[in-house]
């Protein structure tokens, strides 16, 4: 079946079945245009759990398809593909215990500090934060949630992904460390990292904010905060991925913006005057596993009650992991 047949098919078995499609902004054009809902990490985990169909197509990756399972259980969810997010895999329950660990042999107990995990971890992950009395942040609410638990007078402990814990306290002032620094480092700092990253925002350099910023004097660079401190202290702008979709709109048409997050969104913000980051192409390639006819594949599984890679979450997981999800939503 060719592209286009495999799109009408979509759209029949569409009316067919009480199905939604979610799709998440670093998906390719073929995928997100065929999406009933959009959204970066916390607006698909808000939106897809408050929807009314019992069946979701969940076009992203693992721990948001998990997310959304958490927050509903029982609503059915499907992943086209079983992506995993290379973030969420670096760190297992084992790394979060051995952070830990590290952090009493600094003579920082559990007392002494609050875990707070990016929201591209696993469930497993989200659950023993949870039962350290910890909560779940995503990009766009990271600042806040570290803000306010810091006025628990407690250290952080920021897992997975390093940059985003480092750029946050670089951004209040704070000091940071890396759970593999020493002991000393680990005592001073107010938040400190796990050792994790995204293998997409790793690509952008300073050298390339340099290189947009001597080519055009007057380039606007925006960035995701999961890059580079050192890319990160050269930018304009840092935010979210909604956050930098609305921030590149607000600019006047003019405007020459260079923007450091993954292509398949900022290729379509590129209407405006707007430029990738890269020499490269930023493409996250778990993201792009998805393609239409996986989709297509889905919708003729739930017609056939076959149901192609549905996920599950195990009970206890899902009960402790849905308490650090929640701690962030309610807040
Ligand atoms: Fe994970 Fe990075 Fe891909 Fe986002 S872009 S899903 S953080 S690997």
């Amino acid at each position: 079946m060719n592209n286009e047949a495999v799109i009408k098919e979509i759209k029949k078995l569409k009316k067919e079945l009480p199905v939604t499609i979610v799709a998440h902004f670093y998906q390719r054009d073929s995928v997100y245009n065929l999406a009933d809902i959009t959204g970066d990490s916390l607006e698909l985990a808000q939106k897809a759990s408050k929807d009314p169909n019992p069946y979701l197509i969940f076009c992203g990756v693992g721990f948001m398809g998990q997310s959304v399972k958490i927050l509903d259980p029982q609503k059915r969810v499907f992943m086209p593909r079983l992506a995993c997010c290379s973030m969420a895999r670096m760190m297992e329950v084992e790394g979060f215990h051995q952070s830990v660990q590290k952090l009493k042999e600094a003579a920082i107990n559990t007392e002494d500090f609050l875990p707070i995990t990016y929201i591209n971890s696993t469930a497993e992950v989200k659950a023993e934060v949870a039962k350290l009395g910890g909560l779940v942040c995503t990009s766009s609410n990271a600042k806040e949630i570290i803000k306010e638990a810091l006025k628990q007078e407690k250290k952080i402990l920021f897992v997975p992904d390093r940059c985003l814990g480092q750029n946050i306290a670089n951004e209040m002032g704070l000091r940071s460390a890396v759970i593999t620094e020493d002991i000393l480092s680990i005592q001073q700092a107010d938040i400190i990292c796990f050792d994790g990253f995204c293998s997409v925002h790793q690509l952008f350099t300073p050298e390339d904010v340099d290189f947009y910023k001597e080519k055009f004097s007057d380039i606007l660079v925006a960035v995701h905060p999961e890059c580079d401190p050192k890319v990160v202290a050269k930018a304009d702008f840092v935010g979210s991925t909604s956050q930098i979709i609305k921030w590149v709109k607000a600019q006047p048409i003019e405007q020459k913006i260079a923007v450091g997050t993954e292509f398949n969104l900022v290729n379509r913000l590129r209407e405006k005057n707007t430029f990738v980051l890269s020499s490269t192409k930023p493409e996250c390639p778990t993201m792009n596993e998805t393609e239409p006819q996986h989709i297509l594949d889905v919708l003729v599984s739930i017609k056939n009650k076959t149901y192609l890679n549905e996920m599950f979450v195990d009970e206890e997981t899902s009960k402790w992991a849905k308490v650090a999800l929640v701690r962030m939503l309610e807040r």
